[in-house]
């Protein structure tokens, strides 16, 4: 077994890309405990878990010692948040603590989240309460198992501190989180807004080391970056919009290169199906609403390709010419992606046109909303014969009939669909209900409950058929406060 104090972390983002980070050490944990350990993540990453239960372990995931062969940074970004360009947040409760290569050759940053203030703090106290910690591990690992690209969570660790937040003090925690990068939009908006044409250039050349080392070989290297990762993005949020995930916070610090899931504050997932449902207490205006996420993902793009503007020509008309046309490549990407989902949850082949009925499946979801899990899931129902399921979920039977026999008579396969729509998602009230219970109670049972659950989504079990519903008619509307 590897000892903590013998694992070798690369520390490629700190060796080229100087002046984009400020190395940082975590702040002392009093009196670290282990609250969640991901084995399976461990054992994929080449970690021991015995290992990372160890005192040495808790070390690492606590950034309270670390190996000699890792060097801990706070990463430096910008960022539009809800609109608002902000030239300087970055890392102000967090630490990238180098890379690891896994055994299949897979490089993985671990980063850490409540790891005491860096310089890039501002006002806040550096510190993450166990709940939202727990919150973004249980919905990290339910969208990896959904299949959705996201970072993944590898340990919770109570740090023994309480930290104060509106409610009063919490428990304080430590998230472990890895990632393929976490290069984000902001991170190129900071690199663009130092002036060097030269740090831009290095962070350019690293994103496409790291995410796609086949632009190096391109025409028009950077460009081809751009197009990249325009299309993960478009692939990307057309799942989230499959699933019903709305992630609440779309700030471009919160938007990725590689493409996966970042930053779990306010996320929630849909019960009722409706584009303007918001669950996040501070989005008073809506901006990230369900519906309104692949536009907000394309205007993030467009402050991407911002950025990209000196790499790109140098004819600066040129470079904005050059980035448009990759931009207007979004509509066509995520359309064709959303549509691609949406014919697989309706058991339709690939080949299949299926336009006409997807139009109508759109405005039936609007004007009824059903509960978007279930709708589709006990579609399969009605696809082996017995609509009477998912005619229960709306208001207006007599609506779903019509479109329910244009669909049938084009041939749905329930198994196929069985394969792509979840039975089970974090279902709002229970993630409350287990985080309560974990942060007020100490009783870990429930989110261990849900994160077995969640493990599986599509696999339908007996026992199991509370995990699978939504809340009740008499439950109070559904907040986020992150
Ligand atoms: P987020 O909304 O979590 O994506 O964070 C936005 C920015 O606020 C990032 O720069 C974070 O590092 C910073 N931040 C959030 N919470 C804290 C905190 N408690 N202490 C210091 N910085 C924070
Ligand atoms: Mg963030
Ligand atoms: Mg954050």
């Amino acid at each position: 077994m590897t000892a903590a104090t013998e694992i070798t972390f690369e520390n490629t983002f700190a060796r080229d890309l100087d002046g984009l980070y400020l190395p940082w050490e975590a702040a002392p944990a009093p009196e670290p405990r282990l609250v969640l350990l991901n084995e399976a993540l461990a054992r994929e990453l080449g970690l021991d878990p015995a290992m990372l239960r160890s005192p040495e372990g808790l070390g690492l995931l606590t950034g309270t010692a670390v190996p000699e062969s890792a060097t801990t940074v706070a990463q430096a970004y910008a960022g539009h948040q809800f609109g608002n360009y902000s030239p300087r947040l970055g890392d102000g409760r967090a630490l990238l603590v180098g890379e690891l290569v896994t055994p299949d050759g897979r490089r993985r940053d671990l980063h850490l989240k409540g790891s005491g203030r860096t310089p890039f703090a501002r006002g806040g106290d550096g510190k993450a309460p166990l709940g939202p910690m727990l919150r973004e591990y249980l919905v990290s690992e339910a969208m990896h198992a959904l299949g959705v690209p996201s970072t993944r969570s590898l340990a919770v660790v109570g740090t023994g501190e309480h930290v104060m937040r509106e409610r009063g003090p919490e428990p304080g925690a430590v998230l472990a989180r890895t990632a393929s990068s976490h290069l984000r939009v902001g991170t190129f908006q900071f690199a663009a807004a130092t002036g060097d044409p030269d740090v831009l250039r290095r962070l350019a050349d690293h994103a496409i080391a790291r995410h796609h080392p086949d632009c190096a070989g391109a025409d028009h290297p950077y460009l081809e970056l751009y197009r990249r990762v325009v299309g993960v993005q478009a692939r990307l949020i057309a799942q989230w919009m499959h699933l019903g995930f709305v992630h609440g916070v779309m700030n471009t610090d919160n938007m990725t290169i590689s493409g996966e899931t970042i930053d779990y504050g306010p996320c929630a997932f849909l019960d009722a199906h409706d584009p303007a449902t918001v669950y996040s207490s501070i989005d008073e205006g809506g901006r990230y609403a369900y519906g309104n996420q692949p536009g907000i993902a394309q205007w993030n793009l467009a402050r991407f390709g911002e950025a990209l503007i000196p790499l790109l020509a140098d004819d600066q008309d040129e470079a904005i010419r050059l980035a448009t046309e990759v931009l207007q490549g979004f509509a066509e990407e995520y359309l064709t992606a959303r549509d691609d989902g949406y014919r697989a949850k309706l058991g339709l082949p690939a080949g299949l046109d299926a336009g006409p009925l997807l139009t109508d499946l759109f405005a039936l979801l609007e004007a009824q909303k059903p509960d978007h899990t279930l709708f589709f899931r006990r579609l399969s129902d009605a696809a082996r014969g017995d609509a009477g399921p998912v005619r229960e979920l709306v208001g207006d039977p007599s609506a779903l009939d019509e479109w329910l026999s244009s669909w049938r008579a084009a041939g749905p396969s329930p198994e196929e669909m069985d394969r792509v729509n979840p039975v089970y998602v974090p279902r709002n009230h229970l993630v409350e209900a287990a985080l309560g219970a974990a942060v007020v109670d100490g009783d870990l049972e429930p989110v261990q409950w849900m994160l077995q659950v969640l493990a599986h989504p599509y696999d339908e079990r007996e026992g199991y058929e509370r995990y699978a519903q939504p809340a009740g008619p008499d439950a109070p509307p559904f907040m986020t406060f992150c």
